[in-house]
């Protein structure tokens, strides 16, 4: 399960690192396809706060939810998508566009970025922003970025060869769906190699690191970010506006997901409990919940959340008390209600390992 998680880490830093490559290049080698018009919906929640949504119903390849804030003291955002994407085929500019979205909002500078924690579909555009915004976050997602940078530039050229490999045997099957498949892959495995060859990891933000709790007075707005407990991962932030009564979860709160428990990132199902209990109080009960991903929400929909986990807690807990292993509970385990959910029951599955690790290791 950590392995999964790890490579699904890997493949979403990749993907941010092959937009630099994208970037450094960029005058000799423009992009291959325009943007596509429609790639993102604007949901405006109040006259100075914005949503930054991925369009479509393939959201959890496309990035997570951006909030903007603009005031005539500057623009202030949480997360910055993915830097550049490979995607049917072509190589399409998140960050840039999500730039291009928040031009068409104000004419005041991008200031201030708030990373709600450190995956590439939330902070691979950090490079752009970088260059005019001062990036924010919780202490712990810095060095998980440099670090993820770090053992993307060591496994870069193993999926090259693995690629290459790959692109031999699909052409002496004669499958061309194999090979179109297998010309893609090398495709992004060669633009990872070359862009992680180039790359200072340790440029990415945040730059500014906190830890119990951040506050920024701006346009008149009182936002706190928090940091409650463990959930998501080790750095998760919620950011509250205050006087706009909106909180922006991250990836805390998934709507309409199954969540991930990236315990390679020291995230935690039982801390979560604790991240939704304090969180909800800090924010308040009519507050407008923004997830990591998904729609707009409320309260009741991230207490459902709450539900998944108590009930995954107490299902492997039975589980345990009957002697299962690890792999028969993963087998065995069910939550029916999610499985038509993205992520689906292979996430479930991550989710019953990840909360069976936790309730063994509870003294
Ligand atoms: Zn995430």
């Amino acid at each position: 399960m950590r392995n999964s998680l790890r490579v699904v880490w890997v493949v979403g830093m990749l993907a941010a690192l092959a937009g630099l490559l994208h970037q450094k290049s960029a005058a000799q080698q423009p992009l291959r396809a325009p943007m596509p018009p429609n790639l993102f919906t604007v949901h405006k929640l109040t006259d100075k706060l914005f949503i930054i949504a991925p369009s479509g119903p393939d959201m959890s390849n496309i990035g997570g939810n951006v909030g903007v804030f603009v005031t005539d003291e500057g623009v202030l955002v949480v997360d910055t998508n993915y830097y550049r994407q490979r995607r049917n085929g072509q190589t399409v500019a998140m960050a840039e566009g999500v730039v291009a979205e928040i031009k068409k909002l104000t004419n005041q500078p991008i200031k201030y970025v708030i990373d709600t924690h450190h995956h590439g579909d939330h902070t691979g555009g950090n490079p752009v922003f970088a260059k005019f915004a001062t990036i924010f976050a919780q202490k712990n997602v810095r060095a998980r970025l440099v670090g993820g940078y770090q053992s993307a530039v060591k496994s870069a050229p193993g999926a090259v060869a693995k690629a290459e490999q790959e692109l031999a045997a699909a052409k002496a099957s004669g499958n061309t769906v194999r090979l179109a498949d297998a010309q893609e892959q090398l495709a992004s495995a060669q633009n990872n190699l070359q862009m992680a060859q180039s790359f200072d990891p340790e440029k990415v933000g945040p730059t500014v690191s906190y830890d119990g709790e951040l506050m920024f007075h701006l346009g008149g707005e009182e936002i706190h970010v928090y940091h409650p407990a463990r959930a998501h991962t080790d750095g998760d932030s919620l950011i509250y506006f205050k006087n706009a009564n909106i909180a922006h979860w991250g990836d805390a709160f998934a709507n309409n997901w199954v969540p991930v428990i990236d315990a390679g990132s020291n995230g935690s199902s039982l801390e979560w409990l604790q991240f939704i209990d304090k969180g909800i109080q800090l924010v308040g009960e009519n507050a407008t919940m923004v997830p990591g991903h998904g729609a707009i929400a409320k309260a009741a929909d991230v207490r459902r959340l709450r539900t998944y986990f108590t009930n995954l807690q107490a299902s492997v807990g039975k589980s345990i008390a009957a002697g299962r292993t690890r792999e028969q509970s993963m087998d065995e385990v069910r939550v029916p209600a999610y499985e038509n959910l993205p992520g689906g029951s292979a996430r479930i599955r991550m989710n019953v390992a990840a909360v069976y690790d936790e309730l063994k290791a509870r003294p």
